[in-house]
């Protein structure tokens, strides 16, 4: 996962939003050092973690900010989606609540990032099925009336969590050449 003395022809920054406890920074662990831990602590201040890949040919540096633990009291400011190019959007399939709170994401998105951001919807947990409170087809009415990309995960099981990140990042790279 990257080299420092490596050539790097983009960055683009990604945002992480939705309600505590969807997962956030497991999947963000997943996605960066291929790691994933069943006791996360609520994570303290503004953080974001970086990985280097290759898309057609180009070496881009995903980097991936993390919430921080505001999202309880709704104080993610402005700063934190400046610059940002993309968005994950998540949820988590066992609690509806975190689903039903989309839309008030999607908004404070709108209201924040550039209109030209590329945003997906996570519903993560997928591993979780018996427990499922949010049916995929719901979720993917959903995100094709918002006109959004959707994918469910598992970063527990590492399902799904690089294709969603390829398919954001891929999109960010297609719009730019
Ligand atoms: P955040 O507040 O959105 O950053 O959520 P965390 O990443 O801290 O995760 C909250 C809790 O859910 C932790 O106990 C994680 O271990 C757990 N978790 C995260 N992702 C998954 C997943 O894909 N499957 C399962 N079963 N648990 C998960
Ligand atoms: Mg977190």
């Amino acid at each position: 996962y990257g080299d420092a003395n490596q050539k790097i022809d983009y960055v683009f920054k990604v945002v992480l939003i939705g309600d505590s406890a969807v997962g956030k920074s497991q999947i963000l662990a997943r996605f960066a050092r291929n790691e994933f831990s069943l006791d996360s602590k609520a994570t303290i201040g503004v953080e974001f973690q970086t990985r280097t890949l290759v898309i057609q040919h180009k070496s881009v540096k995903a980097q991936i900010w993390d919430t921080a633990g505001q999202e309880r009291y709704r104080a993610v400011t402005s700063a934190y989606y400046r610059g940002a190019l993309g968005a994950m959007l998540a949820y988590d399939i066992t609690k509806r609540q975190s689903f039903d709170h989309i839309p008030r994401w999607l908004e404070e998105l709108r209201s924040h990032a550039d209109k030209n951001i590329v945003i997906i919807l996570i519903g993560n947990k997928s591993d979780l099925e018996d427990q499922r409170a949010v049916s995929t087809d719901d979720a993917k009415e959903f995100a094709e009336k918002e006109g959004l990309f959707f994918l469910e995960t598992s970063a527990l099981e590492s399902t799904n969590v690089e294709s969603a990140f390829m398919t954001i990042l891929t999109e960010i790279f297609n719009i730019m050449n």
